[in-house]
């Protein structure tokens, strides 16, 4: 029922000896910084020494309406028209970013999109509202490069690992300490993928790989390895890595069909996994765009399309919280069931609802949170600093932006994080994101999925999460 109560030396004495050996045999692992200089100095993951205690009954509502939203944005992808006007309208207010993607998305549409089918591997994030009712609220649900697939399987191992062996005493009796099979099932899903293709085209050499586009540098590369290795342990599926900066030099198109080949090793490339290209930072070039292109226009299965990760926007997540817009995708029964996971959110164009959010966000900053169309973390804009940064610019720029009600999780204390074999006690909150994995086409969903779960933990005196960021880390449930 509770945690265990131990002094930092009780935890370095008794725990981090079993906690540390584990990790480093296990892979629960994380390069540090500027490793590049000896890449064989991985460190464990930034993790907690506990698992965190939520209510069963929350834990199953999110996984429960996981296919419900998987669906929801296959519908929303397969409206081809809606989410065109939708982005179109965003595009000119972000150039940077949303604009690029959008421009990518329409040149692609000239050249031809050849493949039909999409895997869409999502992570639909929640926190948990204080509340009486404790209900979750979505955070957010993200369309591109979902990562801690990982590293959740093998933290929730570890704990369970450490309860099991009563290295927590009797503590947290009562609970049900779940491991997350999100390792197996990403694999899963992305041997869905590669079997669709391999299908629907002759492969050349009978079979065909994936290839995971990377960022240069990834220190988080344990997590994607560990889905790399239990798609050739579990589907003799093989993996190969590259940046997007090198995809001009390692792939090439075969002249029938567009097929994309690995030119060192003449190797077919059924499904392009991205685990980079959501965030600005990730093209450092116009031969980068150039190479996003090539990819989405080649046969090969884009996990996920440029279409697919422009569903994911904050944008498109507002507009789905409007009852009139959820009713064009899906049907009663599922609004129902996911609605109460929705907490308001605003445009803050010149519409009605716009107005309003406009007058909120000055005359009660504190309860908002504003957006930007960002992903992997640190781009938002918090409480009472929103005021002066709409101020800092044209008003016809707000329309890149969201407001967001903020929710407002309980903190917990009792948990103890560990990084750079370092021990924080500090008041920490919790966000649960749950994995889903789709194979769709224009007008079919072949495969709609649950793929397992992930608790990131973080100090709640800071804003954001993000665990490779170094604000946060990797944490499990104990369910009660
Ligand atoms: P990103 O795509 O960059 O991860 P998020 O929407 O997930 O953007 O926001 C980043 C972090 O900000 C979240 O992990 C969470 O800690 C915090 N956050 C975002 N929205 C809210 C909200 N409505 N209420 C409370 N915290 C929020
Ligand atoms: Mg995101
Ligand atoms: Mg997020």
């Amino acid at each position: 029922m509770s945690y265990p109560v131990l002094s930092d030396d009780e935890i370095t004495q008794k725990l981090l000896p079993t906690i540390n050996q584990w990790c480093l045999c296990n892979g629960l692992l994380m390069y540090p910084p500027a490793f590049q200089s000896s890449p064989n100095s991985a460190t464990v993951a930034p993790i907690t020494i506990y698992p965190t205690i939520i209510p069963l009954s929350a834990f199953k509502e999110a996984v429960s309406v996981q296919t419900i939203y998987n669906e929801l944005y296959v519908k929303v992808i397969q409206d081809t028209e809606w989410l065109e006007i939708e982005t179109e309208k965003l595009s000119r207010y972000d150039l940077t970013f949303t604009g690029r993607l959008w421009d990518m998305y329409l040149k692609a549409k000239k050249i031809g999109i050849i493949q039909k089918l999409e895997l869409g591997i999502f992570r639909n994030d929640f926190l948990l509202d204080k509340g009486e009712q404790q209900q979750i609220k979505q955070v957010e649900f993200n369309t591109v490069s979902v990562s801690f697939g990982g590293l959740s399987s093998k933290v929730s191992h570890l704990h369970s690992y450490l309860y099991k062996h009563e290295l927590y005493g009797s503590n947290f009796e009562g609970c049900e300490i779940p491991i997350s099979e999100s390792s197996k099932l990403l694999a899963d899903g992305l041997s869905q993928g590669v079997r669709a293709y391999e299908k629907q085209n002759q492969p050349l050499n009978g079979q065909t790989v994936v290839a995971f586009i990377v960022q240069d540098g990834e220190r988080n590369v344990f997590d994607q390895r560990i889905l790399e290795y239990n798609l050739w342990e579990k589907h003799s599926i093989k993996s190969i890595r590259m940046t997007i900066h090198e995809i001009h030099k390692l792939t090439a198109k075969n002249d029938l069909g567009g097929k994309l080949i690995y030119k060192p090793t003449n190797e077919e490339i059924s499904v392009v996994y991205f685990r980079s290209g959501y965030s600005p930072q990730d093209f450092k070039s116009e031969q980068d765009w150039e190479n996003r292109l090539f990819l989405e226009t080649s046969l090969a299965i884009k996990a996920p399309s440029l279409k697919t990760q422009l569903s994911g926007t904050k944008k498109i997540q507002q507009l789905l919280t409007e009852h009139e817009t959820l009713s064009k995708f899906i049907d009663t029964e599922k609004i129902k069931k996911i609605t109460p996971t929705f907490v308001k959110i605003y445009p803050l164009d010149d519409s009605e609802l716009g107005q309003l959010a406009r007058k909120l966000a000055f005359e009660s900053p504190e309860n908002y949170v504003l957006k930007p169309q960002r992903e992997g973390g640190g781009n938002n804009i918090y409480k009472e600093d929103i005021p002066k940064f709409l101020n800092s610019m044209n008003k016809s720029e707000w329309n890149a932006y969201i407001l967001m009600e903020l929710i407002n999780p309980e903190p917990t204390e009792k948990n103890v994080i560990l990084r750079d074999n370092k021990l924080y006690r500090e008041s920490i909150l919790s966000e649960l994101g749950i994995f889903g994995v789709v194979l769709f086409d224009n007008d079919r969903i072949l495969y709609n999925e649950y793929s397992g779960w992930l608790l990131r933990s973080k100090f709640s005196s800071s804003n954001e999460g993000g665990v490779a960021a170094g604000f946060g880390c990797v944490d499990s449930v104990a369910l009660l």
